[in-house]
């Protein structure tokens, strides 16, 4: 299949090839048509698959006819980083279409918001919090929309924001093309489509299973020799570029900062930062400046990075589908990826469950030379320093030792694991996009 086959007006192909996509990716192959035809659609497939093209190119389509300067499709994301991206694949597919976009979230100066509209958008992506403040001083008007996208779905219903997206649809009008698109198809999700989508086709691309590009392998540790472990595998794996995720912002904050001391281009992305910051974390992430991004799932959820080597799970997620969200991240496109975890003895039922939906037990792995009997540090900090400075220049790089029966040739044991820290409430984030974890 070729992206000739959906007939686009020049100006938008014109885009497709400036962005070098050869042919459509199956989501967008099966979704594009459907969209065309001025369908309702639920699009379910996993991160990277090329969603965002999905919904953009057969929406630029349809806003290369009828009228300018008014708002006529919106997109909802769950996070400004989020509504960043969608905001660039828009501009750059869009670049010689002559459409004007605009992106509406919080944390950044409401009148030059306000100023942008004035001049005449035909798109907005926006985050809720912010849109709803618009819908609230009467800036924005949602009367003359034709197309709404809910992208990551079950993002944003992880944040808790349900009863927004209800708000939001309320002042849109009824006769309205909506689309949905998620990685997972929850309950609530099923829900939300069945009252905001009329007689919505269904497009689900795979199962919600990592790619098979993916090495996983998982590195069973104490909980206070994690940042040594980890330390000692950045230096001993081949790492272009790795993602690293923790279980709250707080452990990302104080991760990437130890990182940082120890001479690595490290930073993190978690909530509490500026949009500026966060913003400069990603940038930098994406050109290179950075090696490593310290992350939370919900600050890196969505996020496509192309390079991304390794994803290093520092804190095992809350689910099956975080997992599979998170190293979804490597291995695009075939190019191989790997994904490492490093895991407690509590860990033990959420790595079942993770090998159950895999399909596949995931490879225990042991790193030769490493002191997995190092004691605990007496005061047991959240991050105890390493019990000795890690060596950075090593002539030889060690390897990697697994034993059949996958378990570490000393016991990676604590009596210090069973108070450790659970990951808190996936739905205490609130309903604003600026309190993301
Ligand atoms: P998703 O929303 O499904 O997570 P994205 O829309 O972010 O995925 O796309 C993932 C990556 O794939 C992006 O880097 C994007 O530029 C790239 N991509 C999308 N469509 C194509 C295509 N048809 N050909 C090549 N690359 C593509
Ligand atoms: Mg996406």
């Amino acid at each position: 299949m070729s992206f000739d086959s959906f007939a686009f007006n020049p100006r938008i192909t014109a885009g497709i090839h400036d962005l070098k996509y050869q042919d459509p990716t199956p989501v967008q192959a099966q979704v594009i048509p459907h969209v065309l035809a001025g369908r309702d659609v639920i699009g379910i497939a996993q991160t990277g698959t090329g969603k965002t093209a999905a919904f953009v190119l057969p929406m630029l389509q349809r806003l290369m006819q009828g009228p300018r300067g008014r708002l006529r499709a919106l997109i909802v994301a769950p996070t400004r980083e989020l509504a960043e991206q969608i905001q660039g694949v828009i501009e750059a597919l869009g670049q010689h279409t002559g459409l004007r976009s605009v992106t509406l979230y919080g944390g950044v100066s409401f009148n030059a918001q306000i100023q942008r509209l004035r001049r005449g958008i035909e798109i907005a992506v926006v985050c809720l919090g912010r849109l709803l403040d618009h819908l609230g001083q009467g800036t924005v008007s949602l009367d003359h929309l034709e197309m709404l996208v809910l992208d990551e779905a079950d993002q944003m219903f992880d944040m808790g924001f349900l009863p927004d997206i209800r708000r939001i649809l309320r002042q849109t009008p009824a006769r309205r093309q909506t689309l949905l698109f998620s990685a997972t198809m929850p309950n609530d999700i099923r829900a939300l489509a069945d009252e905001a989508l009329r007689n919505p086709v269904s497009v689900q691309i795979g199962r919600v299973a990592p790619a098979t590009t993916v090495n996983h392998a998982i590195y069973p540790v104490a909980p206070h020799l994690k940042t040594p472990l980890l330390i000692e595998l950045l230096q001993t794996i081949d790492t272009e570029s790795v993602l690293i995720f923790t279980s709250t912002k707080h452990r990302a904050k104080r991760l990437g900062e130890k990182l940082v001391q120890l001479g690595y281009r490290a930073t993190s992305l978690q909530g509490n930062l500026s949009q500026n910051r966060r913003q400069a974390a990603l940038d930098g992430f994406r050109d290179g400046s950075y090696q490593i991004l310290v992350a939370t799932d919900i600050a890196a959820r969505g996020i496509d990075v192309s390079s991304i080597s390794h994803v290093i799970n520092y804190d095992m997620p809350n689910t099956a589908e975080a997992y599979t969200h998170r190293i979804g991240r490597t291995g695009r496109a075939a190019r191989t990826g790997d994904a490492l975890t490093l895991v407690t003895n509590e860990d033990a039922a959420m790595i079942r469950a993770i090998e159950r939906v895999l399909g596949a037990a995931l490879k225990r792995e042991l790193l030769a030379g490493f002191d997995y009997n190092a004691p605990a540090p007496i005061r047991d900090a959240e991050f105890a320093r390493p019990p000795r400075e890690p060596q950075y220049r090593r002539n030889e790089p060690r390897r990697r030792e697994s034993r059949p029966d996958g378990t570490p040739a000393r016991p990676a044991h604590s009596p210090h694991h069973a108070g450790a820290a659970r990951p808190g409430n996936r739905r205490a984030g609130g309903r604003s996009e600026e309190r993301i974890r």
